[in-house]
């Protein structure tokens, strides 16, 4: 009876050496040739007259040399390394792969997969210069911008680390090994293993001094590196990966096949359950497919806005912006959304040539697919949910919930988010007013507290932004002067006619100055400086200078904290933000309401 197949369980069968530590399996080699270079170079400095000034001759690199610096060049830091050595893992078919990392990589990279393996006889072949088994003529070379470096890859690696491989390519439990020191074989052997390849890489970047002062910090490398596996994992859902690094798990997947356990895999379950997936979306022969997180979810950066183009993971900034522009409304500035998103295109249609190291793409029809990104994405966001339910908890701080923002822009650019159906009420019954700052209100779901500023703010924003808003304006008694910079006032200038269709009225009086005669309606008229405050903001060139200005102008003329409600205006201004499309975060992204339901209070007095 043979044992259960286990592509990581490595007997050491070496005759020559005692059972031993995987790292410690091949000992290293004194480094021949490059004591050679040492003593050369001491040679050298001792011939040299000792008055004479130091100019060194010019003289061509010993190979070695220059093979080293090359490889530097291609192999920039531990994570390329990585994932070269898992491309080639995938490309030889494996279904698991299994990572170890030590030192942020540059102590110790072993990577280890149970696919085709690599023929004994060719195993040195392998780490030879342009060596490789992926193209086979020049109908392949079309092609060959999707491999690696092009059977670069191990070589390169060799000439900067130590590298010890193992390989197997039948259930004989033989493997065959190989060491290499500064690129060269030094040892050959064999050992146990189930078919399937293991690739070792210790003290990379050992022989190249000033490419180590470069490499950040191990920590740094180790998160770059778990960066690179989640991004595999979710592009190959099918791939079981596990990732390892000094000795603690950090990723493991199961190779599940399907992405919705994919991506609790990577990004917990909590996470996982609140990405909303997106419509599938066809451009032309390609497709869009993915799933994006709610406004209420969001990052400080965009490291997991994650884009695959036929499962590789690029950088396309076309896709990024249009992604980014469909959560602008609904997102805190400095803020990005969870995506995941694949694209999948005929090969011809990427161009993946445009950056050296392949991580940006150029597509064919990256303007359309950017276009039907957007779509899917505000068509998804549509959709959500856009006020607290009875399931969420709004513990105090750690669970705020933040929801979609304005359901139209503003009158002229149309409409934002198509609502399949109508927005059901949040009816709200009014209780009190504590410290003149929140209102206590019940609810179906329980107790709900709302900030009064930004519960007003908010519903003066939809307002503003309702077409209604811009047909509502306000002839003021006296007209306010607006006195601006001449490259203000020039922008200004080109906008008068976008301005009236927010209800201000505006002309040019003289070289510099704008003459305001009306203002949209607002409840507690606003001062004249907030609004020509406001007003400044429209003669600012950034793109979203409209939405600045309802933003301002919404904040401006909003209650204030502080202000005594009387039980009318309260019980007025709950009924509003029921009404509104969004009730949970003001027009600045911060919560409005805290919602206390039946469950949160169990818990908490433990009833
Ligand atoms: P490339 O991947 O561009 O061909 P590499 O230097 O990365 O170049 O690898 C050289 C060759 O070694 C590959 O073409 C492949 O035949 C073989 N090889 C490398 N790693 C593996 C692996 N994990 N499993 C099977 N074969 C491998
Ligand atoms: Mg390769």
């Amino acid at each position: 009876m043979t044992p259960p197949r286990d592509p990581h369980r490595e007997d050491s069968q070496q005759s020559e050496a005692e059972p031993a530590p995987e790292h410690e399996l091949l000992p290293h080699a004194a480094l021949a040739h490059e004591s050679d270079v040492q003593s050369e170079a001491d040679a050298a400095r001792r011939a040299a007259p000792i008055l004479a000034p130091a100019r060194p001759a010019i003289r061509v690199l010993p190979p070695e040399i220059a093979e080293r610096i090359a490889a530097g060049e291609v192999v920039e830091r531990p994570v390329s390394v990585v994932k070269e050595l898992v491309d080639n893992a995938l490309d030889a078919g494996a279904s698991d792969v299994r990572i170890d990392i030590e030192g942020g990589g540059l102590r110790l990279i072993r990577v280890a997969d149970d696919g085709d393996g690599i023929p004994a006889d060719q195993l040195e072949l392998a780490f030879q210069r342009h060596a490789t088994s992926k193209i086979d003529g020049a109908a392949d070379l079309l092609e060959i911008a999707t491999l690696g470096f092009r059977g670069e890859a191990l070589p390169s690696i060799a000439a900067v680390a130590e590298v010890d491989v193992a390989s197997s390519v039948d259930e004989s439990g033989r493997a065959a090994t190989l060491g290499l020191r500064a690129g060269r074989v030094q040892r050959r052997g064999a050992r146990g293993r189930p078919r399937g390849t293991t690739v070792w890489v210790r003290n990379l970047f050992q022989p190249l001094p000033a490419r180590l002062k470069f490499t950040r910090n191990p920590r740094s490398e180790s998160a770059q590196i778990g960066l690179l596996l989640r991004r595999y994992a979710l592009a190959r859902p099918e791939v079981k990966f596990s990732l390892v690094l000094d000795g603690h798990p950090s990723l493991r997947t199961t190779g599940s096949g399907r992405l919705d356990q994919t991506l609790a895999e990577v990004f917990g379950r909590d996470v996982a359950s609140s990405l909303l997936p997106l419509p599938e979306r066809q451009v032309g022969a390609g497709r869009i497919t993915g799933v994006v997180s709610g406004p209420g979810l969001s990052r400080p950066s965009r490291q997991q806005c994650l884009l695959f183009v036929n499962r590789r993971a690029v950088q396309a900034p076309a896709l990024q912006q249009a992604l980014e522009a469909a959560y602008r409304p609904l997102m805190p500035p400095g803020r990005h959304p969870v995506a995941v998103l694949f694209v999948e295109v005929p090969p011809g249609a990427v161009d993946v040539n445009v950056h050296p190291s392949k991580a940006e793409v150029k597509l064919l029809w990256e303007a359309d697919l950017a276009e039907a990104l957007g779509d899917a994405v505000k068509a998804t966001l549509g959709r959500s949910p856009r006020r607290p339910t009875d399931e969420e908890d709004f513990a105090l701080g750690a669970t705020q919930y933040k929801l979609p923002a304005a359901t139209r822009r503003i009158a002229e650019s149309g409409t934002l988010f198509e609502l399949d159906e109508p927005v059901p009420r949040l009816a709200l019954r009014y209780v009190g007013q504590i410290q003149n700052v929140v209102l206590l209100a019940e609810g179906k779901g329980g107790l709900y507290v709302v900030d009064q500023h930004r519960a007003h703010e908010r519903v003066i924003y939809e307002k503003l932004t309702s077409e209604q808003g811009a047909s509502s304006a306000q002839y003021l008694l006296e007209p306010v002067v607006l006195e601006l910079t001449p490259a203000r006032a020039d922008v200004l200038g080109e906008r008068l006619g976008a301005l009236e269709s927010l209800g201000f009225s505006c002309e040019r009086f003289g070289g510099h100055s704008f003459l305001v005669r009306s203002a949209p309606d607002l409840p507690d008229a606003l001062d004249r400086t907030g609004l020509s405050d406001a007003l400044e903001d429209a003669s600012d060139e950034s793109d979203d200078w409209r939405e600045r200005l309802l933003i301002r102008l919404a904040c401006r003329s909003a209650i204030r904290r502080g202000k005594p409600l009387m039980p009318v205006e309260a019980t007025a201004l709950l009924d509003q933000i029921g009404r509104a499309s969004v009730t949970s975060i003001c027009p600045h992204g911060a919560p409005i309401v805290l919602h206390f339901n039946r469950r949160f209070l169990e818990r908490q007095f433990s009833w």
